[in-house]
């Protein structure tokens, strides 16, 4: 039974996105097993609605479910041919420059190939020939779909009236690609490793972020903090990855290609969109009510199959958790051949019966990683397949709630590799450190980090590297320590349990990178954001990294350092919590060191001016064109001078 508590917003926007519907009513609708059309309709709209403040009440495969429901009762019902709609709490609409339309949508290669051949006819009929007709492919952002006239940002509402919603960009948001305003359509997105690494923690899923930046309030720091690191941009659809070809290069590599879009970038996609680039072709070929007839969109059904399970391998992960893999008789699902899956704990291996020879439910949507979705049959092997050493180091393992552990923290080779490479991997400053290269590294007997940073050419060289890469590596741990680096980064590298990037920046929010390693339980609950079980758990895990932190540490690397929480309310400057930029050359110092400075006096630095901007410095060679801009924005322009005696002041 489906259960969901509304939030006032949420009911507002339900009311207005159909008066009919109670939101009880609705959710009796949704436990429902067979639905009549308006009842439909009713499902469509408020999932509609509700999918735009962030909450998914369907999943996407539901949502088309019911539109083809719908279609088989009558294909031919009015809601069939409107745009998704796209509804704000707030009521007043504005007329688009451009209709925007929603995207006709295949699930197979057939339905590519029939729309394939309608635009080959189409082309026929105005005389284009068939070697003229290319095809644009490019990932389908799965965000915020907006446009740009280069003044005025709109959502897309109905297609043809939407919503002001510029004060997004007044909020700091800029355009990916360093591109410049006044691209048209495109999609408000959040980046993918970001929202994971910093975001996760405290949204439950990239929605809720999109909404919030095109809202009337003020929003949330952590999400003005996304805007401004420029993880949360406007992604106008010019500007984004693609792979334009002949047709017939499109057709017979479509695999490959609808491959490498889905992984083109760092963005949510829920499939790739095809088009014509032929303009003549286009205007030809026309729109309905709700498509663009020269456009489709390329999606993949969740597939789901029944496999055997062949055995369960454990496998030692960087924190101890010993991971189970499936291994399974191999099966083809959305077009791969999936031969193992990872089970959540050994708990649901011990008490769900997944042994050898069980028989489990496999789903798999897209590209995805395929999950277990249910145990069909139990293993009737007895539960020997449950390890009881390590299968790294054979040390006893423990069980710790629904995971099997293995203590030895120091001496296991799995977590001490691992350990390496989830170091590099978060420092993300150098890309000699790989997997390949950490495994040949930690074979030889460097089994921590500070071994590696110690670890001379010569040392390498008689490992087996060549000269050069020999070189190379150490010339890149050089960097690694010059690079700048924020300092909650630095410490999520240590890979601690619930020491993530999000969890760390809280905590330096309040301490030192130093003196966070004598935090007590109890300080630490003080900090929003930690409870009991997480800081006891955040302490045991820093006095266990203790030595080799430090060891790392003391070799000296460049950090950024996180603004104190008390600096950004009041520590006197002038211009903590202020939004500054900096242009133009500086005379006192590099642009770098004085944004590194601004930061640290509790401002926000932000690359370029927009309506939220506080103070614009100006450097030397600033031209006047700009001056003026920022200032018709009401942002005060100062000269470098004036912001010293700002801050000095
Ligand atoms: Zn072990």
């Amino acid at each position: 039974m489906l259960e969901i508590n509304f939030t006032n917003e949420q009911l507002k926007v339900l009311k207005k996105s159909d008066e009919e519907t109670n939101p009880n009513d609705l959710i009796a609708l949704f436990n429902k097993p067979a639905l009549k059309s308006e009842e439909l309709v009713q499902i469509l709209k408020a999932s509609n609605a509700l999918y735009r403040t962030g909450i998914s009440v369907v999943t996407d495969q539901q949502y088309d479910l019911y539109i083809s429901m719908l279609k088989d009762i009558n294909h031919l019902h009015p809601y069939l041919n409107k745009v998704e709609s796209e509804v704000l709490a707030e009521a007043k609409t504005v007329p688009l420059p451009k209709k925007m339309l929603s995207t006709d949508k295949a699930y197979s290669f057939d339905e590519i190939k029939k729309w394939v051949k309608r635009i080959i006819k189409a082309a026929e009929e105005i005389g284009i020939s068939e070697s003229d007709i290319n095809i644009r492919v490019t990932p389908k952002l799965d965000g915020y779909a907006a446009y740009d006239d280069g003044t005025i940002l709109y959502t897309r509402g109905d297609g043809y009236r939407g919503q002001d919603v510029t004060r997004a960009f007044d909020k700091g948001l800029q355009v990916a690609q360093n591109g410049q305003r006044g691209l048209g359509p495109g999609e408000i997105v959040i980046k993918k490793s970001y929202f994971d690494a910093v975001l996760s923690e405290k949204f439950e899923n990239s929605r809720n972020i999109q909404a919030a930046i095109i809202a009337e309030k003020k929003v949330d720091k952590s999400i003005q903090k996304a805007i401004d690191d420029g993880a949360c941009v406007f992604y106008p659809f010019q500007l984004i990855e693609n792979k334009t070809a002949h047709y017939s290069e499109i057709l017979t590599h479509f695999d490959s290609i609808v491959e490498k879009m889905w992984k083109a970038v760092d963005f949510y996609i829920d499939g790739v969109i095809l088009e014509t680039t032929n303009e003549e072709l286009k205007e030809h070929m026309g729109a309905t009510r709700h498509h663009h007839r020269w456009q489709i969109a390329f999606k993949v059904n969740e597939e789901s199959a029944e496999v055997k399970v062949v055995k369960i391998v454990p496998q030692t992960s960087r924190t101890g958790r010993i991971a189970p893999v499936a291994e399974l008789e191999p099966t083809k699902l959305s077009g791969a051949t999936i031969s193992r899956v990872t089970v959540h704990h050994y708990n649901m291996v011990k008490t769900r019966g997944i042994g050898p020879g069980a028989i489990v439910q496999l789903v798999r949507s897209g590209l995805v990683i395929p999950k277990i979705e249910k145990v069909i049959k139990k293993s009737s092997a007895d539960i020997s397949y449950i390890p009881e050493v390590c299968p790294s180091c054979e040390t006893h393992l423990l069980w710790e709630s629904d995971h099997l552990i293995c203590p030895n923290k120091t001496d296991c080779p799995a977590q001490t590799e691992n350990t390496l490479v989830h170091f590099f991997k978060t420092l993300g400053n150098n890309d000699g450190f790989g997997p390949k290269v950490i495994e040949k590294l930690h074979e030889f007997g460097m089994k921590r980090i500070h071994d590696i940073y110690e670890g001379q050419k010569h040392k390498f060289v008689g490992f087996g590297f060549g000269e050069k890469t020999a070189q190379n590596l150490v010339d890149q741990l050089k960097a690694s320590q010059e690079i700048e680096i924020e300092d909650w980064r630095f410490l999520a590298a240590f890979g601690v349990s619930r020491l993530a990037g999000g969890n760390c920046e809280k905590l330096l929010q309040h301490h030192s990178l130093v003196g966070l390693f004598d935090v007590s339980v109890d300080d630490m609950i003080k900090i929003d954001g930690f409870a009991k079980q997480s800081a006891e758990a955040i302490v045991e895990g820093l006095n266990n990294v203790r030595d080799e932190f430090f060891k790392v540490y003391e070799l000296g690397f460049n950090f950024t350092v996180t603004p104190k929480e008390s600096n950004k309310s009041n520590n006197g400057s002038q211009i903590a919590g202020k939004l500054v930029v900096f242009s133009g050359a500086m005379t006192q110092g590099s642009r770098g060191d004085m944004e590194k400075q601004a930061k640290l006096l509790g401002a926000k630095v932000g690359k370029s001016v927009s309506g939220k901007t506080d103070f614009l410095v100006t450097g030397e060679k600033v031209g006047e064109n700009k001056i003026k801009a920022a200032r018709d924005k009401g942002v005060k322009v100062i000269s470098e001078e004036e912001y010293l005696l700002l801050i000095n002041g």
